[in-house]
C-alpha cells in the first residue's frame, strides 16, 4: 500500500462546498486586498494563539522580515539563528544587512542549543530567533532568560508550529514577536502563500501594519521603507474555513506521532524525536534519525514500497553558498552536520489512516529496525 508524505486532497475534499461558497462571497465583494476577512482572521488567530495582536502578511518569510524591521535590526547587527532550519529564518537577517550567527541545535529535539548561543553572543548581538522546528516548541523559558541577560529581542519562528504549547502557552506570542506561515504544507495550510506576525506589543504591531503597506502612515506619507507584504482577502477568507478544524488536525497528527514513537522506540537503529515535558508538539513533521550512514538506504527501501519521505534539511545553513562571507559561527557546529546526514521525515498528516501508519511502521521494521 503506497503512503504519501502528505495528501492535501483528503483535507480539502470534505470542505469543498464551504470553500466554494467563500470564494463566491469574496468574488462578489470585490474586496481583494486586506479588508474584513483579513481583520477577522487576525482576530481569530490572535485569540487562538492567546496573543494580543496579529498582523496578516504575505508569507511566513515576510513575517520574519517585518518583525526584524520592526525591531530596528540594521546592517552589522548580529542575530543568533539555529543553523538547522529552513533558509527563510536566516535569509531575512542577511537581507537586512545584518549577520546571521549560527547556533547549533540539540540532537534529540532539533531545537536551538543555548549553551552554544552563550559562546556566540557578542556586544553586537541584537536578537535571537528560536525556531519551533517540526512543530515542537524550543525551550522558551531559557531563551527568554538568555535574551533578558543580554538585552536581546526574541523572534519566534513558529512557521511550523501554530498552536504548539510551551508550559501551557501557545508559541508565537511568548517572545517579542512570532512568525506564522500558511504555506500549504504547514499545519494551517492555505491556498497559496500567507503568513502572520504575532505580538503582545502594541507598538510593534502598529509598526508591522505600516511596514506591510510600504511603511505608509498616514496615507501617502511614508514613515518607514516598508514593502508590499499584505495578505489577500481570499486567502484569509479560505483560511477561516480551516482554522476551526486546526485542533482536530493537530490531534490526528499527535496520534500518529505517538504510535510511531511507541512502535519504534527502543528498537535500535532509528532514533525517535524527543518531546520535552514542557512542550506539546503539533507534529508538522515526524522526523527520525538514522545513524550509521543508513538514512538514504532506508529512504530507498521506503520509496520501493511507495512510502513518501523527505529530508528536512540536507544541508546546514552554515554550508549554504549564499551565506559565505555573510554569516559567522559555522566552524564550531557538530550536531547540525550530523542531523543533515541522519534525518528523515515520514508521513504524519492528519488524514493518514491507521492502516497506512501501520504500513509505514512495518516497512521500517522490515528494513531491519524495530521488532
Ligand atoms: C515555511 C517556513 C518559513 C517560511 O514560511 P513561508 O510562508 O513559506 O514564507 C520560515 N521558517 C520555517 C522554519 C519554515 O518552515
Amino acid at each position: 500500500m503506497p503512503v504519501p508524505l502528505l495528501d492535501l486532497t483528503r483535507q480539502h475534499a470534505p470542505l469543498e462546498n464551504e470553500l466554494q461558497a467563500v470564494f463566491k462571497r469574496v468574488l462578489d465583494s470585490n474586496q481583494f486586498i486586506l479588508g474584513p476577512d483579513v481583520k477577522a482572521l487576525e482576530e481569530e488567530v490572535a485569540a487562538y494563539c492567546g496573543c494580543r495582536h496579529a498582523v496578516g502578511l504575505s508569507s511566513g518569510t515576510d513575517a520574519l522580515l517585518v518583525a526584524l524591521k520592526a525591531f530596528g535590526i540594521r546592517p552589522g547587527d548580529e542575530v543568533l539563528c539555529p543553523a538547522f532550519t529552513f533558509f527563510g529564518t536566516a535569509g531575512c537577517v542577511a537581507r537586512l544587512g545584518a549577520v546571521p550567527v549560527w547556533v547549533d541545535v540539540l540532537p534529540d529535539t532539533y531545537n536551538i542549543d543555548l549553551a552554544d548561543a552563550l559562546d556566540k553572543v557578542t556586544e553586537r548581538t541584537r536578537a535571537i530567533i528560536p525556531v519551533h522546528l517540526f512543530g515542537q516548541a524550543a525551550e522558551m523559558e531559557c531563551v527568554l532568560a538568555f535574551a533578558r541577560k543580554f538585552g536581546l529581542r526574541v523572534l519566534e519562528d513558529a512557521a511550523q508550529a501554530i498552536g504548539a504549547l510551551y508550559c501551557g502557552r501557545r508559541v508565537g506570542g511568548i517572545g517579542d514577536c512570532g512568525a506564522l506561515s500558511f504555506y500549504p504544507t504547514k499545519n494551517l495550510g492555505g491556498f497559496g502563500d500567507g503568513g502572520m506576525l504575532l505580538t503582545n506589543d502594541a507598538e510593534l504591531a502598529e509598526k508591522a501594519v505600516w511596514l506591510r503597506n510600504h511603511g505608509m502612515h498616514p496615507k501617502y506619507h511614508h514613515k518607514y521603507i516598508g514593502g508590499n507584504f499584505r495578505l489577500d482577502a481570499l486567502q484569509a477568507a479560505l483560511l477561516r474555513v480551516k482554522l476551526p478544524r486546526l485542533d482536530a488536525y493537530h490531534a490526528a497528527r499527535r496520534a500518529h506521532a505517538e504510535a510511531y514513537t511507541a512502535g519504534l522506540k527502543g528498537h535500535g537503529g532509528v532514533v525517535c524525536p524527543r518531546v520535552i515535558p514542557q512542550a506539546l508538539s503539533v507534529w508538522n513533521q515526524y522526523t527520525l534519525r538514522v545513524p550509521d550512514g543508513r538514512r538514504d538506504a532506508l529512504r530507498a527501501h521506503l520509496a520501493r514500497r511507495g512510502i513518501g519521505t523527505e529530508v528536512y534539511y540536507p544541508l546546514g545553513l552554515h554550508e549554504q553558498e549564499c551565506f559565505r562571507g555573510v554569516a559567522r559561527g559555522g566552524e564550531t557546529l557538530t550536531v547540525t552536520p550530523m542531523l543533515a546526514r541522519e534525518v528523515v521525515s515520514i508521513p504524519c498528516f492528519p488524514e493518514m489512516t491507521e492502516a497506512e501508519r501501520e504500513e509505514v511502521l512495518r516497512a521500517i521494521w522490515d528494513f531491519g529496525y524495530g521488532n
